[in-house]
């Protein structure tokens, strides 16, 4: 057994824990970060940047959004049923966090929408190869912030994951953590933050928590290490149960079980026509661009199922003009309408049941699973609107309205996916984290995904980058809570 003192224990390194560690080391206090991973950064070195409002990227491009419109904006889109003090403190910092990462050496490469209708306030970051930024860009924020810790004092233990929190006389201690010989380590602490990126990678806890049930009706993305322990061990010390859900988004069914049809789901994600397993349309294809909005659509149909449908026609029209809503996927993959015809057979062959080819709306109805009747009448008043040129029963934009008439069909299955879990640490505005009954646990604090309730369960895509802003601004705060807590 080894025993270790500092001021601050800090229970993981992804980007809540760094901004945590790095918050308290500035205020001059002696930080370990402890990592089960071999690797900091956790879960955002996957991603590709955070959100922020008011910073100078924003105000340098004109960009008219103020903190206060976005937390009008944003509590209006949450129904207020979120902590109104802590999104404001959070969009509050935000502006600054940039400034401060961007001190650490991080580069970005300006503030982004995610999709046209959302608001610019995705910060990507640029990676140190000077590509431009995709996915794992954020990879190398979290390396930054990683050498700006050390530089601070702050000691890193990688491969040594904290099983247990201590708590004394009502108080919290430190942290028992097992090197990776299987050696006990106690830390003594005068404060602990935790920060293990919630339950996504546990299917147990996601099921029992939220009802999903991973590869059936969920098909979220597990980062290995990302168990719930944080919930868990605070759970243990009496810290009350916070609101459980999953960042959900929509994803391509074939596309879980093979890589390599996901740049297909650029085609299928298209506002054209979308029908549920009974052969209904069900949204305003617009939406699946948001897809936070398609995965609500989603959320409530049979098995958790929708079809998006087009013809060859369509694919005829955007392999001459390109497709409707260019998205992040175009840009990654290039010109998937070029192949499209190619690649389908092929995904159809190892997908049968979610990747479909018909020549007939019969063969439709009968792949997709659902009554031809309807479908049939699906399609026919579909087919009317397009030729109305007038969407009366959705509004989706008259520019998107094609018919759906010439074969063959293309359809695809779309099914709920998630970036990770949300939630299930009950905090307040100051991540002092609390009891069932709303008192606080002295010295015990929360960041990242593990408290993150402020989406009302539907992520607020509309504010891209707000989960790794969420950890970095609530990390931010957390470390300087835990050091004034400290102070006295
Ligand atoms: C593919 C993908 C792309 C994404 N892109 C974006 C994006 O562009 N913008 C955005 O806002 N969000 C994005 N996200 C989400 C974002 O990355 C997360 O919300 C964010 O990383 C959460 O930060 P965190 O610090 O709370 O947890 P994580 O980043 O998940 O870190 C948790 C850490 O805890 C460690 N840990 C777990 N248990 C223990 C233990 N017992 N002891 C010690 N350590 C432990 C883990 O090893 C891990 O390192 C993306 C997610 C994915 C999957």
């Amino acid at each position: 057994m080894a025993n270790l003192v500092c001021d601050i224990a800090v229970v993981a390194a992804g980007p809540a824990g760094l901004a945590a560690a790095i918050a308290a080391a500035e205020n001059e206090k002696k930080v370990i970060i402890f990592e089960k991973a071999a690797v900091t950064g956790g879960t955002a070195n996957m991603g590709i940047g955070p959100f922020a409002v008011e910073s100078h990227f924003q105000k340098d491009m004109m960009e008219s959004l103020t903190v206060e419109k976005a937390f009008e904006d944003y509590m209006r889109e949450t129904r207020w049923h979120v902590d109104a003090r802590l999104v404001k403190n959070y969009f509050e910092k935000s502006g600054d966090t940039i400034s401060w990462l961007e001190d650490m050496g991080v580069k970005f490469a300006g503030a982004n929408k995610y999709f046209p209708g959302s608001h610019r306030t995705w910060h990507m970051v640029l990676p140190e190869d000077g590509s431009v930024p995709g996915p794992r860009s954020a990879g190398t924020m979290c390396k930054r912030m990683t050498e700006r810790a050390k530089e601070l004092g702050v000691e890193i233990r990688t491969e040594t994951p904290v099983k247990k929190i201590l708590k004394e006389d009502g108080k919290i201690t430190g942290v028992l953590a097992v090197d990776k010989s299987g050696e006990e380590i106690i830390c003594n602490a005068k404060a602990v933050v935790i920060a293990t990126g919630g339950f996504g990678n546990n299917v147990e806890m996601i099921k029992e928590n939220t009802g999903y049930t991973y590869g059936t009706d969920i098909f979220n993305f597990r980062i290995p290490g990302v168990d719930g322990d944080g919930l868990r061990m605070a759970w243990e010390v009496g810290a009350g149960k916070g609101r459980m859900s999953m960042e959900k988004i929509v994803h391509l069914v074939a596309g879980v079980k093979n890589d390599m049809f996901l740049p297909l789901s650029n085609i299928f994600y298209q506002p054209n026509l979308v029908v549920n397993l009974e052969g209904h349309r069900v949204m305003n294809e617009e939406l699946l661009e948001h897809t936070s909005y398609a995965s609500n659509v989603t959320d409530i149909q049979k098995d958790r199922r929708i079809y998006s449908i087009l013809d060859k026609r369509i694919i005829g029209a955007y392999k001459r003009n390109g497709v409707d809503v260019p998205n992040d996927m175009t840009k990654m993959f290039g010109d998937i309408v070029a192949y499209f015809e190619e690649m389908m057979p092929k995904a159809a062959e190892a997908a049968p049941e979610s990747m479909i080819i018909a020549d007939s709306i019969e063969e439709l109805a009968e792949k997709i699973g659902c009554p031809y009747e309807e479908l049939k009448a699906t399609l026919d008043e579909y087919n009317d609107l397009c030729e109305d040129n007038w969407d009366s029963v959705f509004g989706k934009d008259r520019k998107f309205l094609r018919p759906i008439s010439t074969a063959p069909f293309y359809a695809a299955a779309i099914s709920i996916g998630a970036y990770g879990s949300l939630g299930g640490i009950l905090i307040d505005s100051d991540l002092r984290v609390l009891t069932e009954e709303h008192i606080p646990i002295p010295g015990l604090y929360g960041a990242g995904s593990d408290v993150n309730d402020i989406y009302d369960g539907s992520y607020v895509f509309t504010f891209p980058g707000n989960t790794m802003g969420f950890a970095l601004n609530t990390g931010r705060m957390a470390g300087e809570n835990a050091a004034a807590f400290i102070d006295g």
